[in-house]
């Protein structure tokens, strides 16, 4: 929280808009390296992420930490499910090919046409899954940084882990039956009445973990979150790589100019 009189400088606000978190307290992050970052997170086994994966669930605060980590691995198995059903289906083809051979339209506009948030790629249905190429290049840009990329336990491609991501999303839209469209947790009961509703974060949990195993990735395509972030605002992706470390139980690095 800010207090009234507060005015937070524009790098500020912006990061804040970053993290989809606005309460982020930004000023007293560390500026990481981009090495550094890419490092420590990619070495997180995916099945430790539930943690930061429902901090941004709006329903977060009804769950004990037993159901959070259920549920986590519950839609990470859907997502690696489908991914292995497509590759047995069509072999090892791109993310961009499996999109295209599925219908979708892929296009790579600069820019989302609302600026009011960055964004780095998105499905609009029925058929088209769009990848903005700002949001690349700034990560590109990162890669050519020395030793970010050697840093890596695997060559990425980051427009193709964003197409992936996405495409679980049209895999939904086409089988409802998908575990994540149908699974539903109870909100309230009165007499016989039951009000269930579905938990929006398990269908972004299983589309980072479909995009991992389709882009054959050791670690969790939530990685990216703080990479692109952190082409934009380093303070932001710093502020992102301290609440994932933390939030899979690891200490934050010090930075490289600290060490
Ligand atoms: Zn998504």
């Amino acid at each position: 929280m800010t207090s009234s009189n507060e005015r937070p400088s524009f790098a500020h606000r912006f990061a804040r808009s970053l993290l989809g978190k606005p309460e982020v307290s930004i000023p007293d992050t560390t500026i990481q390296s981009a090495k550094v970052l890419m490092k420590d997170l990619t070495a997180i086994p995916e099945a430790d992420w539930w943690k930061y994966a429902f901090s941004r669930e709006p329903m977060n605060g009804r769950f004990t930490d037993t159901q959070r980590r259920d549920m986590y691995e519950k839609a990470m198995i859907c997502g690696h499910k489908k991914a292995e059903e497509c590759l047995a289906a069509y072999g090892n083809i791109s993310p961009e090919q499996l999109a295209r051979i599925m219908g979708m339209d892929v296009r790579f506009p600069h820019m989302p046409q609302s600026r009011s948030r960055i964004l780095f790629a998105e499905f609009k249905e029925p058929d088209t899954i769009y990848v903005y190429q700002d949001g690349i290049e700034k990560g590109e840009a990162l890669f050519s940084e020395k030793g970010v990329y050697e840093v890596l336990p695997e060559p990425i491609d980051l427009a193709q882990i964003l197409i992936a991501h996405e495409l679980f999303h049209v895999c939904e839209l086409k089988d409802p039956t998908l575990w994540t469209k149908t699974y539903t947790v109870e909100l309230w009961k009165l007499g016989w009445f039951v009000n269930r509703s579905p938990v929006a974060v398990l269908s972004e949990i299983a589309a980072m973990a479909f995009a991992s195993r389709l882009n054959g990735l050791s670690f969790s395509a939530y990685v990216l979150d703080a990479f692109l972030a952190f082409g934009y605002s380093p303070i932001a992706g710093s502020a992102l790589y301290d609440e994932m470390m933390q939030a899979a139980g690891r200490k934050p690095s010090l930075p490289d100019w600290k060490s």
